[in-house]
């Protein structure tokens, strides 16, 4: 469902210029779940940017579903961005004065969804993450690991193709990082794309697939060995 080919991202500054991503070609099908590891500056988060439709490759081709990124337009981008694709981020990115209910319908009260639709549908992303009895608690009442399980249904909420999440682990602690992994592996079994950056070898043993950077490149590609199942 996801096919990269050729990928070159190239940065400026002043006469300089290097490679980001460094000619890479890759390819995701539906229902895997990767990790995506490599030292800081390695290309992660410039690939998942691309990947995205948060930035363009400046040569190369990329392929979500059949539709060519590639060629689209930035209002073309903006559109498959919500529909097909569900962010998580390391820093939960939650709205503090919305409650917990209204954070998780925010993507639907963009896609225009009536109200109703959307509180029942927020409701039940909610549960599925465990947090269908905190839905009137503001962001700042509960913990960092029920932040993140939040920033999940959010995700979920508009039942994207490909969820993808950088660090998501990356401010929780041991017992809330293994929570967050239970989830991603419980959606992984009902079908979904999971695409996921982390620093941790330990975190990455949950995932189906390593993908590892340097320097711009894929320098390693492999099923993962003795998977943790949660
Ligand atoms: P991480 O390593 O945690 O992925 P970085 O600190 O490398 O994050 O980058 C954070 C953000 O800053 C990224 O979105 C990236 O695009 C941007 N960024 C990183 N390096 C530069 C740079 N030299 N100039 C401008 N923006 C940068
Ligand atoms: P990672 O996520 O692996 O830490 P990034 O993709 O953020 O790596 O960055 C790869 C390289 O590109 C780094 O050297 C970073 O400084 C540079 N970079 C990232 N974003 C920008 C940007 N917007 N402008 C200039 N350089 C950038």
């Amino acid at each position: 469902m996801i096919v990269v080919t050729d990928a070159i991202k190239t940065y400026r500054s002043g006469d300089e210029s290097f490679n980001a991503l460094n000619n890479i070609s890759l390819q995701i099908n539906k229902g895997e779940f990767t990790a995506i590891m490599g030292p800081s500056g390695s290309g992660k988060s410039t690939l998942m940017n691309v990947l995205g439709c948060l930035d363009r490759l400046n040569s190369g081709e990329y392929t979500l579903n059949g539709k060519q990124v590639f060629k689209m337009s930035d209002e073309e981008l903006a559109h498959i961005r919500n529909k097909e694709i569900g962010f998580v981020f390391q820093a939960f990115n939650l709205l503090p004065r919305m409650n917990i209910l209204e954070n998780v319908e925010l993507p639907m009260a963009y896609a225009g969804f009536p109200l109703k639709a959307r509180r029942a549908k927020a409701l039940e992303a909610l549960e599925k993450v465990g947090l269908g009895d905190r839905i009137t608690h503001k962001p700042n009442e509960i913990s960092g690991g029920q932040k993140q399980r939040v920033a999940i249904a959010r995700a979920i909420v508009n039942n994207p193709n490909v969820l993808m999440a950088d660090e998501p682990t990356g401010n929780l602690d041991s017992k809330s990082s293994i929570e967050i992994m239970r989830i991603f592996q419980d959606l992984n079994n009902e079908g979904s794309t999971i695409i996921m950056v982390t620093h941790e070898p330990d975190i990455a043993q949950h995932c189906k697939r390593v993908v590892s950077f340097r320097d711009g490149n894929i320098v390693e590609d492999s099923l993962v060995k003795d998977r943790i199942l949660l």
